[in-house]
């Protein structure tokens, strides 16, 4: 059975250097598929669909709310020819109901251990509108390893440089944030792979440079210990969501290979101030992810906020306004509280106001996002931070001498600034 399996386009942050990492859904996705399916995968990021290509059936993989329109589109041109297509992922999760009008089935939920069956009713022509495992979750030890194979590598390298592979080591999260989805889409218990399992798998893959995209590994400090001491051997570098700040952790971290993390920073108290400077004292870069127009976020508290970052002298920023996506607290109150101005998906990119804010317009937010970019990166500009975060991996890499050779790069033609910049301009999550 030829499935072909699709991850639609989608527009970047406006202010975010663009590149594209290999997607981690549809790859951990493809790998539930029985044996007999033969899987071909198109990033519509990086390459045309081809909808000449006679296919058996279709599966589309959403991650984003901003994926969701386009995803609608390519659906309704493969079923106008008669192809039967099924809806997966985050964001098919967050829109199930309007993606059914565009699908013949959606699948809601984790799908090891599922898909023998959905396919089984495709071979019998009894496909059901809905699959809907949300609240019926396998057991996290059947989670394989991703099916990177399917991936065309060659789209995923910048001037000869391969970009980070993602990995998970585990599932859900034991928080419950506001802006945040999590807590519906994979549950508030924190659901860990066997260690062996997920070491196995990152010592798999043909990449030194990984990201551990685990919604935050600090959720349990045993499990958290372990799995890093369980990865010192593999001599990976790797990036992931927050690692927790206690200093038997952090020293394990980075022993294990800790590049450097995303750490969102919602205030200027002396706490996050010390957190920062622990990662650094522990060779660990920190990227912040700054989510602005929270209810009690005046002008003034965003612009102090912004110095903030300058003093604490993060190594990266990434800037985003709050953005209510369905299935979030900030959707329930900002709906109930008739604040929500679009309800247009496009919108949806985290980079566009689509709410009230409490404290000022609209439009005074979105001038206030762009005075965040500019002001954290008035004196340094992105590409040099990026270089210097980048240069950190390099040294890391050269101390243990597990680099490489074949990033172009580094092996001889160019290690000067600009092979740094342009190189590093690949190794970030798109998105959010
Ligand atoms: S924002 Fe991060 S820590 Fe908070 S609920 Fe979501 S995944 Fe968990």
């Amino acid at each position: 059975m030829k499935f072909k399996l699709i991850y639609p386009k989608w527009t970047k942050l406006d202010r975010q250097t663009e590149f594209h990492l290999p997607p981690h859904g549809p790859v951990v996705f493809a790998a539930t598929l029985p044996d007999f399916v033969d899987v071909h995968f198109t990033d519509e990021n990086l390459e045309e669909i081809d909808f000449d290509d006679p296919v058996d059936f279709v599966g589309i993989s959403m991650m984003l709310t901003i994926q969701v329109k386009r995803g609608w589109e390519i659906a309704d041109l493969y079923r106008k020819k008669g192809v039967k297509v099924i809806f997966g992922g985050i964001a098919t999760m967050l829109h199930a109901e309007e993606t059914m009008t565009h699908a013949d089935a959606v699948f809601l939920g984790e799908a090891e251990g599922r898909m023998e069956q959905v396919l089984e009713d495709f071979r019998q022509n009894t496909l059901r509108p809905r699959y809907d495992f949300i609240d019926d979750r396998p057991d996290i030890a059947l989670v394989g390893p991703a099916r990177r194979d399917i991936l065309n590598r060659k789209l995923y390298n910048h001037k000869g440089v391969q970009m980070v592979d993602l990995v998970h080591a585990s599932r859900g999260c034991r928080f419950n944030c506001y802006p945040c989805a999590v807590s519906y889409l994979g549950g508030r218990h924190f659901r860990p792979r066997p260690i062996d399992k997920a070491v196995a798998e990152m010592a798999g893959i043909d990449n030194n440079r990984l990201f551990i995209v685990d919604n935050s590994l600090a959720q349990d400090t045993k499990w958290e210990m372990e799995l890093f001491r369980e990865m010192v051997p593999l001599k990976k570098k790797w990036c992931s969501h927050p690692i927790e700040d206690k200093p038997e952790v952090l020293d394990l971290a980075a022993q294990a290979g800790a590049w450097y993390v995303y750490q969102a920073v919602f205030d200027t108290s002396d706490y996050i101030k010390e957190r920062i400077r622990r990662y650094h004292d522990h060779g660990i870069g920190v990227e912040g992810t700054i989510l602005l127009g929270l209810d009690d976020h005046t002008e003034d508290f965003i612009k102090r906020l912004i110095d903030f970052l300058l003093e604490i002298e993060l190594d990266l920023a990434e800037f985003t306004v709050l953005t209510p996506f369905p299935h979030t607290k900030a959707w329930t109150d900002l709906s109930r509280e008739n604040r929500i101005l679009s309800r247009d998906w496009n919108e949806y990119s985290a980079d566009k106001v689509v709410y009230q804010p409490k404290h000022m317009s609209p439009e005074r937010l979105q001038e206030l996002l762009d005075y965040a970019w500019s002001t954290f990166y008035r004196d340094e500009p992105q590409h040099i931070k990026m270089a210097k975060l980048f240069k950190q991996v390099v040294m890391k890499e050269m101390a243990d001498n597990s680099f490489k050779p074949r990033d172009r790069s580094l092996s001889g033609r160019t290690f000067g600034r600009e092979a740094i910049r342009e190189d590093m301009r690949g190794t970030k999550e798109d998105g959010r």
